[in-house]
């Protein structure tokens, strides 16, 4: 067995509404709108981001 959870540590203590920073313009997102399988769209900055960054727990 190979352990692959390692480097990210999950912050159960942060609420489903702290959203980190935007990681193109470092403004913080309030919210974020997914446009397509790959593709979301940070607000209110309106940063184009790819999935994955703000992952949402299921
Ligand atoms: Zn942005």
């Amino acid at each position: 067995m190979s352990e692959s959870i390692d480097s990210e540590s999950v912050d159960s203590e942060s609420g489903p509404e702290s959203l980190p920073p935007c990681p193109r313009c470092g403004t913080p997102v309030a919210n974020v709108t997914t446009v397509g399988p790959t593709a979301q769209y940070a607000r209110p900055c309106g940063c184009r981001i790819p999935v994955g960054v703000f992952e949402s727990s299921d």
